[in-house]
Order: structure tokens, then C-alpha cells, then sequence
């Protein structure tokens, strides 16, 4: 009978970060305490000749490994045959025996250790959890805002709703705390996990869910408002002799000094700044106006808002075009997207091969996908847009936003082809155990290569 021991010649004490736990426990644990380590077998009937048996190779994420087999004979890993050079993603729980067969051989199984304290990013601070109240509602921040220039944070329905009772009486936006005036909102993220961990750490201040309801029916804080009056901005900028005679500078938006499509920007109008191009637009009710904000992503993008109101640009304003920010009906697609099947370009190839074996075009694929999305064929759980039940053919999306829809719907088309459609090279792969999931695609091309990943992972975290 083999068994398997560390290898000699380990570097400097470490704390021990996994272990191989055998199946029958008259055998030691084999210790893994470097970051990459060969493991030996002994063949204790011999004479304690030593075979590198493979190597185990901590991957960054620290809770998993790259097994390499180093040994002649093939080697199981959670039922995977490893042969002589091959590697696999291992992690807590994996299943290792020195194969080739099952039969006569202990099997280990690969244990991360838990990590101490130390070893750990964490920070612990202390918060005074009244400094992370919202002063409106004095309750802990719930989708927390923050203004600007004073710096006051308050949840997103509760500010938005002082915002439109302001914008009701026409009166500039005052900071419902400190009275200064409000020049900018926007969601502050950093906070809004500080809140989420002092409920974790004190479940007494939780809202109840229908509060929380009530909040998020409020909120209308989705991308960062520039609520600066361009009277202001004007005032400011004419300091400058440079600008004197240039007024169009001085205006926040086209909006601002001429009326179009029947609206014109007052002093209190909130602009909303575009994520494309950096320009401003004023921010209108959703129900009166074309979209204003990517359903994939929530940021604000100005294309759809200006073709809308027939205004081109003029130079003086930035201005993206309405090709950045269409109805996914309207958009087309030559190439396939960087994200496409987790970014593994082997099956990307594959994908193109396959389409075009098919005579047909990346377009063609795409509009009957898309008609299969809009008719709800396609189960949406992991769809990596925000949303996802509500977007139509007929939603707006942002260029990373169609590209990634693209990218889902590129999956849900090689799942459903008949295997014997696939090329010959393809065809002859196995799946990998982990499927899309799978992380050492990301890092080792020949495994990327070798195993078929546009598939549904059957180990790991995400089975
Ligand atoms: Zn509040
Ligand atoms: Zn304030
Ligand atoms: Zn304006
Ligand atoms: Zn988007
Ligand atoms: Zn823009
Ligand atoms: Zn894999």
C-alpha cells in the first residue's frame, strides 16, 4: 500500500493552511504549510524510496488549490483522472486518491484549515451607532445617501422624499441637517456596508419590512445628482476673464439657457451627470420622459435622453451619441463580448466556430436569443444585471450592460446545442467538474483548453 508524505525540504516554520486527512486514521495527516509544496509518496514496503506524487499550489483566493500530478500513474480528484502533468482545482472537501484505481489506495481528503485571526483583512472598529443614523428618520442608515459639500449621510427615501417636496416649492435643496446648501447626492457605498454590518451586529435595529418597503418605494437617489443651480455655476466661472463672452461654458446642460422638446432647466433643476461622457443632462420623472438610467446598472447616461429631445451637439457640452444608450432591439453586436463564457477565450472560439459552421452570423444568434429572453424561455437567476426580471427587448442598456446580456445569452445558446453540432476538438472534452464556476480556467491555459467550461458546475461552492 502507498502512502503519501510531506516533501522533505520545507522552507521556514508557517502556520499549516490545509491538510490531506486520509481515510483511515492509523495514517498521519500529511501538513501543507508552504504556499506550493510537493508532496512524496513512500513506499514503505521498499525502502523508503520517495516519488514526487504531485504538487498542491495555494491559489490566491486562499481557500482553494491547484493539484499538479506528478506522478506516473494517474491520480483521482474528485473522481477527475489527473494524468502525468495535468492540474486541477482542489478545494476544502476535495477528494484526492493516488489512482488509478480506487481500489487498494488511501484516500485523502484535502482540508483548508480555518485562518487565525490575524492572518485575516478584517479590520475591527468601533462605531458609535448614532453616528451611523440617518438624522431624518433616526434609524440606521438604509441605503445611504450622501450630500455635498457638508457631508451629511441619510437614507436614500428619506432624503429623496425632502428632495421632491423641495423641488415641489421650487426652493433650492437644503441639507435637511445642517441647512447648507445641497449641491450634490449620491449613494455612498463604503456606508452603506457599515450600516449593513452594524445591523449584522445588532439585530434590535432592524426596520421591520415593511418600513423597508416603504423606504425603497421612495428612493429615488440612483446615480449621482449635481443639484448646483447653473446661475451659480455662471456666477463662478465668469471670475475667470477666459470665460467672459463664452456663456454657453457657464451652463450645466443644453437644457440650461435654450427650452427643447418643451422643457427648459430652471435654477433648482438636479442634473444628472452622464457615466459615458461626463456631460450633465437635468434629471426628469421617469414616467414623463425616455430613460435616463441603464436598468442593468442604474448609472445615468445621456444618448437616449438628447436624440429624444432632437438636441446634437454643439461643442460646448458633452454629448454622447444614440448609438451608447439604445433599447436592446435596436442595438447590434459583430464581435463577441470580453466576457463571454467567464472570459475564457478558448470557448469563445468555440462559440464563433460554431456559428459560423451554422452559416450564420453573430447578429442572427443574438436576435433569436433574444426573442427566446423576451418570451421568458430563459431561466434569468444568473443573469449579471441588476433587474433582470423587468428588462425587455425594449429596455435601454448601456454598452457594458448589452454586452454582458449578450455574453448570457451566448451561454444559454451553447448549453442548449446538440453536442454533435460542437467541432471535433471540442466535442471530445470532458466537463469540468466546476463548470462556468471553475477558477483555474483563469490561470491555466491547458486546462482552459482541455475541458469544456460552458457547462453547469457539479462541485464547489456554486453546485
Ligand atoms: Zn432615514
Ligand atoms: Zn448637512
Ligand atoms: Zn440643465
Ligand atoms: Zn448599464
Ligand atoms: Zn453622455
Ligand atoms: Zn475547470
Amino acid at each position: 500500500m502507498a502512502e503519501v508524505g510531506e516533501s522533505s525540504g520545507a522552507k521556514s516554520p508557517q502556520e499549516i493552511w490545509a491538510k490531506l486527512v486520509p481515510s483511515d486514521s492509523r495514517h498521519s495527516d500529511v501538513e501543507i504549510k508552504s504556499d506550493e509544496i510537493v508532496i512524496c509518496s513512500v513506499i514503505r514496503l521498499s525502502s523508503f524510496d520517495e516519488h514526487a506524487w504531485c504538487t498542491i499550489k495555494r491559489n490566491s483566493d486562499l481557500c482553494s488549490a491547484t493539484l499538479q500530478n506528478k506522478s506516473s500513474t494517474a491520480i483521482l480528484a474528485d473522481e477527475a483522472v489527473i494524468h502525468n502533468g495535468d492540474t486541477i482545482d482542489i478545494r476544502c472537501g476535495s477528494e484526492i486518491i493516488p489512482g488509478p484505481d480506487r481500489e487498494g489506495y488511501l484516500r485523502y481528503r484535502f482540508k483548508v484549515m480555518p485562518r487565525p485571526e490575524t492572518s485575516q483583512k478584517q479590520l475591527k472598529i468601533c462605531i458609535d451607532v448614532d453616528h451611523a443614523k440617518c438624522s431624518i428618520c433616526l434609524s440606521v442608515w438604509h441605503d445611504v445617501v450622501t450630500v455635498a459639500p457638508c457631508f451629511h449621510n441619510f437614507c436614500n427615501g428619506c432624503f429623496s422624499e425632502w428632495l421632491r417636496r423641495s423641488q415641489e416649492k421650487r426652493s433650492s435643496v437644503l441639507c435637511p441637517q445642517c441647512r447648507a446648501v445641497v449641491q450634490f447626492a449620491g449613494r455612498n457605498h463604503f456606508l452603506h456596508y457599515i450600516g449593513e454590518d452594524i445591523l449584522k451586529a445588532d439585530s434590535s435595529l432592524k426596520r421591520s419590512d415593511e418600513e423597508v418597503a416603504t423606504l425603497d418605494s421612495c428612493a429615488s437617489i440612483q446615480s449621482n445628482l449635481v443639484i448646483k443651480s447653473g446661475k451659480k455655476l455662471g456666477r463662478k466661472r465668469s471670475y475667470s476673464p477666459l470665460h467672459e463672452d463664452d456663456h454657453s461654458v457657464e451652463l450645466p446642460c443644453p437644457q440650461c439657457g435654450t427650452e427643447s422638446g418643451g422643457f427648459r432647466c430652471d435654477h433648482n433643476t438636479i442634473h444628472l451627470q452622464c457615466h459615458a461622457c461626463g456631460g450633465m443632462m437635468p434629471s426628469r420623472p421617469p414616467a414623463t420622459t425616455v430613460p435616463q438610467h441603464c436598468l442593468g446598472c442604474d448609472r445615468a447616461f445621456c444618448g437616449a435622453y438628447w436624440h429624444a429631445h432632437r438636441v446634437t451637439g454643439t461643442g460646448s457640452h458633452a454629448m454622447c451619441r444614440v448609438e451608447t444608450f439604445q433599447p436592446i432591439s435596436e442595438r447590434t453586436i459583430s464581435r463577441i463580448p470580453f466576457w463571454a463564457h467567464e472570459k475564457n477565450r478558448h470557448e469563445q472560439d468555440i462559440t464563433e466556430k460554431c456559428i459560423r459552421q451554422m452559416g450564420r452570423t453573430l447578429q442572427d444568434v443574438i436576435t433569436e436569443w433574444i426573442t427566446k429572453f423576451n418570451n421568458r424561455e430563459i431561466d434569468r437567476t444568473r443573469m449579471p444585471l441588476n433587474h433582470a426580471e423587468r428588462i425587455t427587448s425594449g429596455t435601454h442598456l448601456c454598452n457594458d450592460c448589452y454586452e454582458k446580456l449578450v455574453s448570457f445569452l451566448l451561454y444559454w445558446y451553447r448549453i442548449s446545442m446538440p453536442k454533435n453540432l460542437l467541432p471535433p476538438d471540442a466535442l471530445a472534452r470532458e466537463d469540468c467538474w466546476y463548470g462556468y464556476a471553475c477558477r483555474t480556467q483563469h490561470h491555466n491555459e491547458e486546462h482552459a483548453r482541455k475541458r469544456n467550461h460552458v457547462c453547469r458546475p457539479t462541485r464547489g461552492s456554486n453546485f
